[in-house]
């Protein structure tokens, strides 16, 4: 097997054909045909071996995540996918890996209607680069910058399940209070995030921004906040946890869903006007968790009502 075909074998026919492709995988370029009064959403996203996941992480889940993640992205500006590009660099041709990634891949592209248009194929230590494409009306997209004074702050799911799995992962948190259900449970958080596409589509019209909670809840709201010129206030006992998530020590739940990232969840941003039909439409989806403010940072009021700062210790490739 060589490069062109392992291409043909494991990309070429992955996932369903649309009918705004033009042309797909197999030549210099794809030719797409995006909607009219529509602008194409994109986003590119890498994930590197020992970085983004650990070397011993099945090819299925991989092939899930790297997806999820764009998908995520897409969500978060309220964009409905189409088309994505796969940029991918192999150690070694193993074909075990390649059906087992492709599989998982193609489920989650199915499963959101996204084809894969093209990419590339290098030799190098283990690389995931995906490019996600998506429509969205330029005016009405979820964009970091439209918090308002008053506006209410909510997010959806759960937060900190992945985070808690990877610090089992790496022995940095103990697993006394956990039964085997609660770890499974917590260990696909982190391998098969369910990216929240629907969600993001249908709050748009009714938030004015959102951001999907890739490095932390505190870290990412703070870029909604930064954009926004505005500040905000967190009722921390409001923060959505899963049931395993609150078996752990209550302080250690709470810093894991303000602090850790990999859940993909959404944090977004409703005005007045419409917080009551986000709460009936939603309801048992979202949970709402603040306020914004005119603060000059984030902050939440503690048992003696003294206002505290929140700040970021989100991860960052580039700190120290
Ligand atoms: P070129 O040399 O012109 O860049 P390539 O040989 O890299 O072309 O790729 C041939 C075709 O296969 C192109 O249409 C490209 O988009 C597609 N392709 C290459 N690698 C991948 C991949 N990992 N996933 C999907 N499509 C791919
Ligand atoms: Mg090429």
């Amino acid at each position: 097997m060589n490069e062109f075909s392992l291409i043909q074998k494991y990309f070429e026919q992955l996932t369903k054909n649309r009918d705004d492709v033009a042309l797909g995988i197999g030549d210099d370029c794809a030719l797409l045909l995006p909607p009219p009064d529509h602008a194409v959403a994109v986003s590119i996203d890498t994930l590197v071996e020992g970085v983004h996941f650990f070397s011993h992480v099945d090819a299925e889940s991989l092939g899930h995540k790297s997806l999820a993640v764009g998908l995520s992205d897409l969500a978060a500006m309220g964009a409905k996918p189409a088309w994505f590009t796969l940029a991918l660099t192999l150690p070694e041709l193993d074909e075990t890996w390649l059906k087992n990634f492709s599989s998982g891949l193609a489920k989650l592209a199915n499963e959101h209607n996204i084809q894969l248009v093209g990419g590339d194929t290098t030799k190098g230590p283990l690389t995931i680069s995906i490019q996600v494409h998506g429509f969205i009306d330029p005016t009405q997209a979820m964009r970091r910058s439209n918090a308002n004074l008053g506006d209410m702050i909510y997010a959806s799911g759960h937060l900190g399940d992945a985070g808690a799995a990877l610090q089992l992962a790496l022995q940095q948190l103990s697993d006394d209070a956990l039964t085997d259900d609660d770890k499974a449970y917590l260990q696909q958080r982190l391998e098969r995030p369910t990216p929240q596409v629907l969600l993001g589509q249908n709050l748009v019209g009714l938030a004015t921004s959102a951001i999907d909670i890739s490095d932390g809840l505190v870290v990412d709201l703070g870029h909604i906040l930064k954009k926004s010129g505005v500040g905000a206030r967190l009722n921390l006992d409001n923060i959505p946890l899963s049931t395993s998530l609150t078996k752990l020590d209550a302080k250690v739940a709470q810093a894991l869903a303000l602090q850790s990232g990999d859940d993909y969840e959404l944090c977004f941003i409703v005005p007045p006007q419409h917080y009551a039909e986000v709460e009936k439409r939603f309801k048992g989806q979202v949970t709402r968790i603040g306020m914004i403010t005119d603060d000059d940072g984030l902050f939440y009021i503690d048992g003696n009502d003294q206002l505290i700062e929140l700040i970021g210790t989100g991860y960052d490739h580039f700190r120290h």
